[in-house]
C-alpha cells in the first residue's frame, strides 16, 4: 500500500492513442514524483535535439507525490519539457487542485507526445481518457475553455488551459489551471499550443492509498497546529505603528521582525503581495528595468499603492489551493473604468513587481488588468511585465519610435500605455507580436542598442529577485538546468532570511550574504530542498512558517524506511538529471551567465545594493564542486554512477 498509483497515462495525439503504462517501483524511490519522476521520464523518452515546438517534445503534468492525500499545503504539480523559450529542461510548478485530481483519477502522471490534425482537448478518466475535439474552443480565453469543459464534464471537473497567446506558440505563455493558478515559466504553454492541445480536463474518485493511516493522521494534526496557532512577534496593531519607520529600517536591511508567526499571519492576510514595498525599498524587486534604484525611483510611499492593503482592497473572496490551511490566494475585481475586470487571481508579488515597480508603475488597478489579460490569454506574467519594461526602455531611449509602438506613448509609468501593449503582446499584434516571444528573441528584428535593455538568460526573462541585494539567485539563474527561476533559488532565500525548508529533519548551513566564497555547499543543500519539494507537491511557502516532520510524512505515506541522506541524495539526482538533459543537448550552464546590469556593472550609485558588484564566478564554481560537477556544469560520471546513474553516465 502505498501512495504511488504506479501508472501513468501515455497520450499520442498524432496517433491518437491513449495507453496506460505501469512504471517500476524503484523509480519513485529515486525520483519521488512531480518535478522529479517528470525530469527522467522526459529523459529517457525525448528524442535527442528535438525543436521544442515540434511534435516529439513531450509534455508532461506530473503529480508531486504527497498530491491526493490530505496533508497541508501538498497540492502542487510539475509540467515538465524541453523549453521553447531557453531550449533547455524546462519546467514551471503549479497549485491548485489538478495534480491532486489526477491522482484521484489514478495517475501519477500524463505525458503528451505527438501534434493532433485539429484541435483536441484531452479528458482524463479511470479507464475511458479520450480525446476530444475542440474546435469551437480554439481562439477562446482560458476562462472561456474551462466554463465549457465544465459544462460538458461537471463542474467539478479540473482543467489545464491555454489561451490564444499559448495557440499562437507565444515563446512566454503559460497554462492556466480551473482560472486561478499558472504554470508560467518556461513558455511551456507554446509546446501545448503547437501540439494542438487546448486543454485538459480530469476528474477522479479513487481513494489514495497511505501505507500508515495513524501515523499521517498525527503528523496532519501536528501540522495543522502549527499552520493555525503560531506565536506572531509582531500583530497587526504593532505592524501598524513601525509603519512609519519600516522605510528607514528596510533601507538598512533590518528584517528581523518578519518571524514565521509574523509571516504566517501577514501570508493569510495578503498572500504574497505583502512583500512589494518591502522589496522595492530593500532592492530585491527590480526597479526601472533593473536600472532604477527602489528606495528613490519608485519609492516606498509610490511602491505600499501596489502592495498588501492595497491589493486586498480589491478582494471579493478567499483562494486556497487543495489541503491548503493557509490561503495566500484571493479572487480579486475592479469595478470601476477605466481598467474594469469582472474577477481575477490576487496578483502575486511577481505579477507586482513586474507591472510594477519595473515599469515605474503605481497604479494597481492597471497592473490587476495586466493580470487579468495575461490569464485569459495564457502569458507568463513575469516575462510579460519584463517585455513591457524592456519596450518602455527601447522607446525611451528612441529605439522605439511611436509609430513602431502603433502610437502609443510608451513612458516609464503610464498605466494606460502598460495595459494597451500588455493586450498587443496578447493578441500578437504590431509591436505586441514581437514581444511575445520574449526580449531576447526582440532583440533580433530591434536596431542596435535593444541588446542592453535585455533582461533575459538565455531567452528567459529574469524573476522579481534581484541579485545584487541577494547573490546566490544569481547563481541560481545561471546553475539552474532551467535558467532565470526563483523557486530554485537555493541560498538566495537563506540571504533573504526567510528560508523555505519546511523539514524540520534537515539543518541549512549559515552564510553571509556579502561573502562570496565557500557558499557552495549551502546553496547545494538548498537547492535540493527546493527540488524535493517540487517533486513530493508542496508548497514552497511551507517553509516560511516553520518545520514539520515530512520525512515521517513520506516514509507514512509510502511505506518506505528513508533517512534525511537519502532524501538529500534524491534531490542531488533530480538535478543530476535535469542538468544531463541540457547537456546530452550540447548546452553547458557555464555558458549561463547575468546581463551585466543585473550583475552590478556598473553597479547602482544608491539605496542598500549601492556599489555592489556581485561575484559570480567564485559562487558557480564553489556550487559546481559541491555537487561535484565539472567546471563546465556536466556532473562528474563517478557522481553519475553514485546516484544510480550508470545509464546517464555512458550516455553522456
Ligand atoms: S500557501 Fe498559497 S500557493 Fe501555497 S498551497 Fe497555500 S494557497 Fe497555494
Amino acid at each position: 500500500m502505498n501512495d504511488f498509483t504506479g501508472k501513468i497515462l501515455e497520450v499520442d495525439l498524432t496517433d491518437k492513442k491513449i495507453k496506460e503504462k505501469n512504471l517500476d517501483k524503484e523509480l519513485y524511490k529515486d525520483f519521488l514524483g512531480g518535478l522529479g519522476l517528470g525530469a527522467r521520464y522526459v529523459y529517457n523518452n525525448q528524442v535527442e535535439n528535438v525543436d521544442p515546438l515540434d511534435p516529439r517534445n513531450t509534455l508532461g503534468f506530473v503529480p508531486g507525490l504527497l498530491n491526493g492525500i490530505n496533508l497541508p499545503l501538498s497540492g502542487r504539480l510539475s509540467v515538465v519539457g524541453k523549453s521553447p523559450l531557453t531550449g533547455t529542461f524546462g519546467d514551471a510548478n503549479v497549485g491548485g487542485f489538478f495534480g491532486s485530481e489526477l491522482k484521484k483519477a489514478g495517475f501519477d502522471g500524463v505525458f503528451i507526445r505527438g501534434k493532433a490534425e485539429e484541435p483536441v482537448y484531452l479528458n482524463i478518466r479511470e479507464n475511458e481518457s479520450e480525446i476530444h475535439e475542440a474546435d469551437e474552443l480554439w481562439r477562446g480565453s482560458t476562462k472561456e475553455t474551462i466554463e465549457t469543459i465544465r459544462k460538458e464534464r461537471g463542474k467539478n471537473t479540473r482543467v489545464a488551459s491555454i489561451g490564444p497567446s499559448g495557440e499562437q506558440e507565444s515563446l512566454i505563455s503559460s497554462i492556466i489551471f480551473d482560472g486561478y493558478r499558472a504554470a508560467a515559466r518556461s513558455g511551456l504553454g507554446a509546446v501545448m499550443g503547437s501540439k494542438n492541445l487546448k486543454a485538459i480536463s480530469v476528474k477522479g474518485n479513487k481513494e489514495v492509498n497511505i501505507a500508515n493511516e495513524n501515523k499521517l493522521k498525527e503528523i496532519r494534526e501536528e501540522m495543522v497546529d502549527g499552520l493555525s496557532k503560531k506565536p506572531s512577534r509582531v500583530t497587526g496593531i504593532i505592524r501598524k505603528l513601525i509603519q512609519p519607520i519600516l522605510p528607514w529600517l528596510l533601507r538598512r536591511g533590518v528584517t528581523g521582525y518578519f518571524d514565521e508567526g509574523t509571516l504566517l499571519d501577514m501570508f493569510k492576510e495578503y498572500g504574497t503581495s505583502m512583500t512589494t514595498s518591502i522589496s522595492t525599498e530593500m532592492g530585491d524587486a527590480p526597479c526601472k528595468n533593473w536600472k532604477g534604484v527602489g528606495s528613490r525611483d519608485f519609492p516606498y510611499k509610490e511602491a505600499s499603492k501596489i502592495s498588501d492593503e492595497n491589493v486586498t482592497k480589491y478582494q471579493d473572496r478567499d483562494y486556497a489551493c487543495a489541503t491548503c490551511v493557509v490561503g495566500c490566494g484571493g479572487i480579486v475585481s475592479v469595478g470601476e473604468p477605466p481598467f474594469e475586470v469582472e474577477e481575477v487571481k490576487k496578483p502575486e508579488y511577481e505579477t507586482l513587481a513586474a507591472f510594477g515597480s519595473m515599469t515605474l508603475n503605481n497604479d494597481v488597478e492597471s497592473i490587476i488588468k495586466c493580470n487579468e489579460i495575461c490569464d485569459l490569454y495564457g502569458l507568463d506574467t513575469i516575462s510579460t511585465g519584463s517585455v513591457v519594461a524592456f519596450a518602455i526602455e527601447c522607446f525611451e531611449k528612441g529605439i522605439l519610435s511611436k509609430e513602431d509602438a502603433g502610437g502609443i506613448e510608451l513612458n516609464w509609468g503610464n498605466k494606460e500605455a502598460i495595459v494597451e501593449l500588455t493586450k498587443m503582446i496578447a493578441k500578437r499584434k504590431g509591436l505586441g507580436d514581437l514581444l511575445a516571444d520574449g526580449v531576447k528573441e526582440a532583440t533580433k528584428e530591434i536596431d542596435d542598442g535593444a541588446n542592453e535593455c535585455a533582461m533575459h538568460i538565455r531567452g528567459q526573462e529574469i524573476p522579481m529577485h534581484d541579485p545584487r541585494l541577494n547573490p546566490s539567485f544569481g547563481n541560481a539563474y545561471v546553475t539552474d538546468p532551467t535558467p532565470a527561476r526563483h523557486t530554485k533559488g537555493g541560498a538566495g532565500f537563506n540571504e533573504m532570511g526567510a528560508t523555505p525548508n519546511p523539514f524540520k529533519e534537515i539543518e541549512l548551513l549559515e552564510i553571509n550574504r556579502n561573502e562570496y566564497e565557500g557558499k557552495g555547499n549551502a546553496h547545494a543543500i538548498s537547492v535540493k530542498i527546493q527540488l524535493l519539494l517540487d517533486s513530493l507537491g508542496i508548497c514552497l511557502f511551507l517553509g516560511y512558517f516553520g518545520k514539520f516532520p515530512l520525512l515521517e510524512a513520506i516514509n507514512a505515506v509510502t511505506g518506505w524506511k528513508r533517512s534525511k541522506e537519502s532524501l538529500l541524495e534524491t534531490g542531488e539526482r533530480i538535478q543530476a538529471i535535469r542538468q544531463s538533459f541540457n547537456i546530452r543537448e550540447g548546452i553547458h550552464s557555464y555558458d549561463f551567465s547575468l546581463p551585466k546590469r543585473v550583475k552590478g556593472n556598473p553597479p547602482l550609485d544608491a539605496g542598500l545594493t549601492e556599489g555592489i558588484t556581485i561575484d559570480l564566478d567564485t559562487m558557480r564554481k564553489d556550487f559546481y564542486q559541491s555537487m561535484s560537477w565539472k567546471e563546465d556544469g556536466t556532473p562528474s560520471e563517478d557522481k553519475l554512477i553514485e546516484l544510480g546513474l550508470r545509464d546517464v553516465a555512458e550516455e553522456l
